[in-house]
């Protein structure tokens, strides 16, 4: 057999998986509240994995039979939880604005690897990579850490953790990720003993709705509110009248959800974690509004095609030219509500569109927007309502 991929001999297997088995006790022992996270991962034995324990965005531990067996439960175990921390932490999209150039992906492996070591310094390798080992300050996201490390110099005996050679099947769907997500935020909610990056990363993960986003989330709705003719039911209350004949209220569930489309600024001038970030928030907040695809159209000078995606992480930010959002908005007239991601550097439609509006205005620094008034080139006309989001704190 020389196929590539080629699986061990049943026997290797057997003690690849046996030792995994053993890790992941280690590892829930050690962190309880990561427990349903350690045992929704998938050991993947084969002879192509890399000889340290490398995950997939699939949750697939790949796993090489020449050494996992071999090697001391408390340091597999260490591996895996690692491993759950680039996963419940959405490290595998977050990657992907820094693949570009070789360099950069390094850069952000270090920096990935930096933001999950922070919680686990005891048991970790000698060469892992921490914000102790590289002299940086705890607590920060990988996006800082990255921003960091392209100032200094790492120490060159530190390595990030491996890559998977490839990917393996796909074992839970986009939906089964995030309420794994939410289920161990809950936990270490729940529990109040994980160590301050993992409470940290729970709070983000249950409340995101502070200040920016929680007007987001009001305009969405109002926004589809009148799109769809109804009262805005984030202030309206069931009326007594409504409640006792289902035929008034009957005619407002049946009719279709309004068309929501998305247009993001990719003109180059709005970082790249700032519209995911964006995006993501959206993406919850239609979702609780009971729209299961999300309509992008990513526009610099030009509309690009609309994708229409399951989830936020999914959208393509294609363009990175100059920017006019004006094609953006004829390609989304169709829509009943818009909602436009940009820094406000573009010229805008000259009449009030037929949608309803809604601006996302991300401020190149928190000092311009004290200055918003007429004549500001980031001024956006009164028919959309704006939410301003600071891109400096946004980033956290
Ligand atoms: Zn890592």
């Amino acid at each position: 057999m020389t196929e590539p991929h080629e699986t061990p001999a049943p026997s290797a297997e057997h003690a690849v998986l046996e030792r995994f088995a053993g890790a992941r006790l280690w590892a829930a022992a050690r962190a309880p509240y990561l427990a349903s996270a350690l045992f929704a991962l998938t050991p993947l034995p084969h002879e192509d994995a890399p000889p340290r324990p490398a995950a997939d965005e699939h949750w697939n531990l790949h796993l090489n039979p020449a050494t996992a067996p071999a090697t001391p439960v408390p340091e597999l175990g260490w591996w895996l939880l690692h491993h759950v921390g680039h996963l419940l932490r959405d490290h595998h999209a977050r990657a992907r604005r820094y693949q570009e150039h070789q360099d950069e992906a390094l850069r952000w492996a270090r920096a990935a690897d930096a933001e999950i070591n922070d919680d686990l310094t005891r048991d970790a390798p000698a060469d892992a990579i921490s914000p102790d080992t590289l002299g940086l300050p705890d607590g920060l996201l990988a996006e800082r850490y990255a921003a960091l490390l392209d100032l200094i110099d790492p120490p060159p005996h530190l390595t990030p953790c491996a890559r998977p050679p490839f990917t393996g099947p796909e074992a839970m769907t986009a939906l089964e990720r995030e309420l794994l997500s939410r289920a161990v935020a809950a936990e270490i909610e729940a529990r109040g003993t994980a160590s301050g990056g993992w409470r940290r990363w729970a709070e983000r993960t249950l409340r995101p709705e502070v200040d920016w986003r929680a007007r987001l989330a009001r305009l969405v709705r109002r926004g589809l509110a009148q799109a769809s003719g109804r009262v805005d039911y984030s202030h309206a209350r069931p009326s007594r009248r409504a409640a006792a004949a289902p035929s008034v209220v009957l005619p407002a569930l049946v009719r279709p959800l309004p068309r929501v489309a998305v247009v993001v600024d990719t003109s180059g001038s709005v970082a790249r974690t700032v519209l995911e970030q964006a995006l993501a928030e959206l993406d919850g907040v239609l979702r609780a509004t009971g729209h299961r695809w999300l309509e992008v159209i990513c526009c610099d000078t030009e509309a690009y095609p609309a994708q229409r995606v399951r989830a936020a992480a999914r959208v393509e930010l294609v363009g990175g030219g100059g920017t006019d959002l004006r094609p953006g908005f004829d390609a989304a007239a169709g829509a009943d509500v818009v909602i436009v991601l940009t820094d406000g550097d573009t010229p805008w439609p000259a009449r009030r569109p037929r949608p309803y509006v809604i601006v996302c205005l991300f401020d190149p620094s928190p000092s311009t927007v004290a200055g918003a008034g007429s004549g500001d080139r980031h001024s956006v006309p009164a028919w959309a309502s704006v939410v301003r989001v600071p891109q400096e704190r946004s980033a956290r």
